[in-house]
């Protein structure tokens, strides 16, 4: 790989919800929306079709800013999309997922959840030959694909589009009479297929079903395109399947609840994780805890193994938005306070473990110790339930550029210190991959971010270009 520094673009890994036929389609897409809020707080929206009318309601923020006094109750329609956004970069309004396309074949609805890799190259010849882009989501791109495919029937289109484009898609594409669901021939993010009232729905992650009280089915396959129409389901192939499921879902990404292409919950893999960190890295402590919430089923796992107490030392303030007005007076402690506090009587005086999911820049982890030393601590032993994040992700995941990463700048020891621990492990790949998949077998599982090994080609020099 060459030695470059890479940034990423406007990429978003998102969530994703489509149902086909349902009387109250607009409600459960909102619900489903609802479920799928940790997978993208940026904006929200809804498209929903009658009768070959689209009908869209979207804004910036959370499910519940978005969708007041029951906008998506009223979204008439019995086939709907709707669309989370978690972007790294300023998106606007006009970005603002699903998008709607009108072209010579109809009008369709699409979101999106992932990132290609080769949308700028595509964008840069489509503009040549006179194409113009309101927008710099990866799905305009995609639009304009469909609309100059030599094929007239959406389905040709799309699979015509898919084969041109490279990355990591979780595409749903809503139009008058079908739903259609496209996963890339790597399967990099996760999306299922559920039935509720004799309807399908899709969904980035199966908590959404939980929610709606849909069944769950299956996973969409890597290259898989499935088409919902009239009383019918077809299954196509768009492209030669070559599995490499995104680890950072497990690790981070994905609700304790779901389960991505297995039956196992992430949940229980995190807690697989703890333990594997724990055989890997144990330490002798008096208490065990997990920064909430991403990490409490890792740390549960690495308490249960090593036989030492899983304690509540570190309380998450649900009401703080992701963003929040920063006073005047800046103070990077009173931040992470606002976030997160310390149970002084539990902690004060005992050596600790405090787990964690990642160690990307090391900021949380820093602050974190430094907390827990406020608030008395004896010891502070540090403990990371994935290996070092040493590449940037170009699938869609907020992991930047090589010169953000601490590990690009600091060996484990300097980045201990850094964060004032007073030991720092890391899970290794390998123990990793045996978490996962209860075998040696790294195969099906993209580790890029880890290892440098790319799942899909990528043109370092023009991600490079594209971000400067
Ligand atoms: P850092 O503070 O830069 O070392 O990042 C690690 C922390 O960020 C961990 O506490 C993770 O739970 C969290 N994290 C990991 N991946 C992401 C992501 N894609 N977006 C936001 N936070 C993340
Ligand atoms: Fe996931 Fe890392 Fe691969 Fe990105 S590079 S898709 S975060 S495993």
């Amino acid at each position: 790989m060459p030695d470059v520094q890479l940034t990423k673009g406007l990429h978003e890994a998102c969530g994703v919800f489509g149902i086909y036929g349902h009387p109250h389609a607009g409600e459960l897409v909102y619900y489903g929306l609802h479920a799928l809020q940790h997978r993208g707080q940026e904006s929200a929206g809804i498209v929903a079709v009658d009768q070959g009318r689209f009908t869209t309601h979207k804004g910036m923020g959370l499910v519940t800013d978005v969708f007041r006094n029951g906008d998506a109750f009223d979204l008439s329609g019995e086939s709907a999309v709707g669309h989370v956004m978690y972007a790294n970069g300023s998106p606007t309004i006009t970005e603002v997922q699903p998008l709607v396309f009108k072209y010579r074949a109809g009008t369709i609805a699409l979101a999106h959840n992932g990132a290609l890799v080769n949308a700028a190259q595509i964008r840069r010849s489509l503009e040549l030959q006179g194409s113009i882009f309101q927008t710099n989501s990866d799905i305009e791109v995609i639009a304009h694909l469909i609309a100059r495919s030599p094929h007239d029937d959406l389905v040709s289109a799309l699979r015509h589009a898919l084969g041109v484009i490279e990355g990591s898609y979780a595409l749903l594409v809503l139009a008058e009479n079908k739903l259609i669901a496209c996963l890339d021939p790597q399967g990099l993010r996760p999306l299922a297929l559920g039935k509720v009232g004799g309807s399908y729905c899709f969904a980035s992650e199966t908590c959404a079903f939980d929610l709606i009280e849909a069944e769950y089915i299956r996973h969409v396959e890597p290259g898989e395109m499935v088409v919902i129409g009239q009383d019918q389901l077809r299954s196509l192939k768009i492209g030669e399947p070559s599995p490499a499921f995104c680890s950072f879902e497990y690790i981070y990404f994905a609700r304790p609840d779901s389960n991505l292409t297995s039956n196992t919950s992430v949940h229980q893999i995190r807690r697989k994780l703890g333990k594997q960190l724990a055989a890997e890295s144990p330490v002798e402590a008096d208490l065990v805890l997990g920064v909430p919430d991403s990490s409490l089923s890792a740390a549960i796992g690495y308490a249960e193994a090593l036989s030492i107490p899983f304690e509540m030392g570190l309380v998450k303030n649900r009401y703080v938005g992701r963003t929040f007005i920063q006073g005047k007076q800046e103070s990077r402690t009173r931040d992470v306070k606002l976030k997160l506090s310390v149970v002084r009587k539990v902690v004060e005086g005992k050596t600790v473990v405090m787990v964690d999911d990642s160690l990307i820049r090391g900021t949380t982890s820093r602050r974190i110790v430094r907390l827990l030393r406020d608030a008395g601590v004896k010891a502070v032993h540090v403990r990371i339930s994935s290996p070092p994040v040493a590449h940037p992700c170009f699938y869609g995941i907020d992991i930047s550029s090589h010169d953000e990463l601490i590990v690009t700048h600091k060996s484990v020891a300097e980045i201990q210190s850094y964060i004032g621990a007073d030991s720092l492990e890391f899970l290794t790949i390998d123990g990793l991959v045996r978490a996962i998949r209860g075998t040696n077998d790294n195969h099906g599982l993209c580790l890029a971010c880890f290892n440098g090994k790319y799942p899909t080609t990528i043109d370092f020099q023009t991600e490079e270009a594209q971000n400067e």
